[in-house]
């Protein structure tokens, strides 16, 4: 199966007969170390090599069948200074997203500060679409190196308007409920993105 550019993705074809099938792109930011790499790597599922292909570093295709319905998600993992190339700037990471998954660890407060200024630089680059946002507190298991509590996370996404999961990638707790929740925010807005 030949793998699309990042421009192919990106074409406005929305008058396609086929687009609403596309796949739709879901972008990871968050601190150095919170965990997206390891939540990625769950989502592909690395054992099941049918099941996922790598298209470029970073970036993890993976069909998923939610309420008997498949939607393939492409997961884009190249916040991290190293995995940015040229087809993958911040500045792109931030605008070509259908929906985004910004992850802290819940034994960083430092993490959980920047995800609400990556929820504001968010708000700016789509001010007028409604992207769904998913603020997930990571490493979960750590509970008594907790910084965060259950409760400031949950109350952060009602300000910030987004939906909220905590998860533990180590544990494989509440990943394959994030991705699914996913997929479950971005068909109620099938007509906003099509990528
Ligand atoms: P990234 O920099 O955000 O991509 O983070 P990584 O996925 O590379 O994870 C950074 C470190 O945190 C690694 O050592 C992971 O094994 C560890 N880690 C990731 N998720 C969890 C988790 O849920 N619990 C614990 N205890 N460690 C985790």
């Amino acid at each position: 199966k030949p793998s699309p550019a990042p421009d192919d993705w990106s074409s406005e074809s929305s008058d396609s007969e086929a687009s609403w099938e596309a796949f739709y792109r879901v972008v990871l930011l968050g601190d150095p170390g919170v965990g997206k790499t390891s939540l990625a790597s769950l989502f592909a599922g690395k054992q099941e090599k049918d099941l996922h292909e790598q298209l470029e570093e970073g970036v993890y295709e993976r069909t998923l069948t939610v309420d008997g319905e498949d939607t393939t998600l492409l997961v884009v993992d190249t916040w991290e200074a190293e995995k940015l190339d040229k087809s993958w700037s911040r500045e792109s990471c931030l605008q070509q997203g259908c929906a985004y998954i910004i992850v802290y660890s819940i034994a960083d407060r430092g993490s959980f500060e920047s995800a609400s200024e990556l929820r504001i630089q968010l708000r700016r680059t789509h001010q007028a679409d409604h992207v769904p946002i998913i603020l997930v507190g990571n490493k979960a298991d750590l509970a008594r190196c907790r910084e965060v509590s259950v409760e400031e996370g949950r109350a952060c996404a009602v300000v910030f308007d987004c939906k909220f999961i905590e998860t533990s990638a180590a544990l494989q707790h509440n990943v394959a409920e994030l991705f699914e929740g996913v997929v479950r925010q971005l068909r109620l807005r099938r007509q906003d993105c099509v990528a």
